[in-house]
């Protein structure tokens, strides 16, 4: 546990000056209210709310949410809006702006193009809009980025075959890894062989696991599937030998800690294994997963995690150089990152 100095708990404005990065974040979880309603109404999508702020009370997750499941059923409102030609272009080039705003200085951003390509737009084309958006946008801000590409434990084997086709096919040019996400009951061993092919090409796989299901989850996630990066892992709290595994093996792990108190991963901050992880060695990184679905910024999860454990800014910088660590970057943007951070 960190002592507070003399300076105090580390403030929004100190932390939101600190160069972070977020590894952890859903393009689709991360779509401003105001953008979807203007989407909506441009494109004649029938919504479940009359005005902005009655959207805003259905696409956030409540806080009386107590499930994953629950928690995923908030993103059934977006996706026939994202479908509309030029929306995750639109969508994808505001994360950037709202990235610069909050201090993040280079973002991992995952989404499953299938999940909003349609008659009208192929999921290759879903991702070129979203490169596209990314791309301009981070031309006037300082601002890098990356794509995870989404598997779901939901899709078909065909269809995440397909997802890893397309991870491949666009490695250079914007796509960093392969993720595998959705609900953690459906057993992820029908996808290693998709997978194992992401690996052995070169890209790295990271795995949504130990969120809503124990430690078997992990075990498969790191034994099965090959993942370098965890999203999540609350469950590694339930099973030190593996907990120690995980932290020899060098495995990062993605937290997200509203998230996790939203989603019932954790009951309270209190008994989030975050703090314990970090201690016993862990790579731990903090991320916002859905900023919008969880009304979060990158700010108000380092602040969080500042007065929960008493962290100094010294420890929150320690924590973005964590991430520098655990992205999925290019040496030199590796470099040029750890030395933005250390300078802060
Ligand atoms: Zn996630």
């Amino acid at each position: 546990m960190g002592h507070f100095s003399s300076e105090g708990v580390p403030s929004t404005r100190d932390i939101r000056a600190l160069p972070k990065l977020d590894l952890h974040c859903h393009l689709d979880g991360a779509v401003r209210t105001a953008t979807l309603f203007e989407l909506a109404l441009e494109g004649e999508v029938p919504l479940p709310a009359s005005s902005e702020e009655e959207l805003k009370g259905l696409v956030r997750a409540p806080a009386s949410c107590s499930s994953l499941r629950e928690f995923l059923r908030t993103f059934e409102i977006f996706y026939p809006i994202l479908k509309l030609p030029g929306a995750m272009r639109r969508v994808a080039s505001e994360l950037i702006e709202d990235a610069a705003s909050d201090g993040v200085v280079h973002v991992e951003v995952r989404f499953c193009p299938e999940l909003q390509a349609g008659p009208d737009m192929s999921a290759e084309e879903v991702l070129e809009e979203v490169i596209d958006g990314l791309r301009s946008a981070s031309e006037l801000a300082s601002v890098s980025w990356g794509i995870i590409l989404c598997c779901y434990r939901t899709l078909s084997p065909a269809i995440n075959e397909r997802m890893v086709d397309l991870a491949l096919a666009f490695a250079g040019r914007g796509v960093v890894a392969v993720d595998l996400a959705g609900p953690e009951d459906h057993a992820g061993h029908e996808l290693a062989p998709a997978l194992q092919r992401a690996r052995a090409s070169g890209l790295p796989v990271t795995v949504h696991a130990g969120e809503a299901a124990g430690p078997p989850s992990i075990l498969e996630a790191i034994d099965e599937l090959g993942a370098c990066r965890l999203g999540h892992a609350v469950a590694l709290r339930e099973d030190e030998e593996l907990s120690t595994r995980v932290a020899a093996a060098g495995i990062a792990l993605e937290c997200c800690l509203t998230s996790n108190l939203l989603t019932g991963a954790v009951s309270g901050l209190d008994s989030h294994p975050f703090d314990a992880l970090r201690r016993a060695g862990h790579l731990v990184t903090l991320n916002t997963d859905d900023p919008s679905v969880c009304g979060t910024t990158l700010t108000d999860e380092y602040l969080l995690a500042a007065r929960t454990w008493g962290y100094e800014m010294s420890e929150l910088r320690d924590l973005s150089s964590a991430a520098v660590e655990a992205a999925f970057l290019d040496d030199e943007t590796r470099a040029r990152l750890r030395s933005l951070v250390r300078q802060a």
